[in-house]
């Protein structure tokens, strides 16, 4: 049930892999302009929500309100620090059964999850003990 994708999709799509970080629907908007491949702003919102929707790109709220995209990472999670901004990579999902079966009991089509833990990193603890 792939829908066919239009060209403003496809250049969006193909924007946020190269990118590699997040990004909110204005700096898409800005970037297609460098790359003489410019929208609409309206466009770009209109893209990014049938992507979205497709469950190849994923949206992150801040606290600001803003929302960010990016393409959907690989099942990826980090423990974030909150003094230093240190992020660091854990190597296994400790909720990828827990999808698995939520799928099943749930009849739910999951694209994405995120989980993130947040802290203090060794070396502040350390230093804020101190
Ligand atoms: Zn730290
Ligand atoms: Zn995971």
């Amino acid at each position: 049930m792939k829908a066919q994708r239009t060209r403003s999709q496809d250049r969006i799509l193909n924007l946020l892999k190269a990118l590699n970080r997040s990004v909110s629907a204005q700096d898409i908007y800005i970037e297609l302009r460098h790359h003489n491949q410019g929208m609409g702003l309206a466009t770009v919102y209109r893209s990014l929500e049938a992507l979205k929707l497709e469950g190849v790109i994923q949206v992150r709220t801040l606290n600001s309100g803003e929302s960010l995209y990016s393409c959907v990472q690989q099942d990826k999670h980090h423990l974030t620090c909150l003094q230093c901004g240190a992020s660091i990579g854990i190597d296994e999902c400790p909720v990828h059964q827990l999808e698995t079966e939520l799928q099943k009991s749930h009849s739910f089509k999951i694209y994405y999850h995120t989980l993130e833990f947040f802290g203090l990193c060794d070396r502040c603890v350390t230093e804020i003990s101190c």
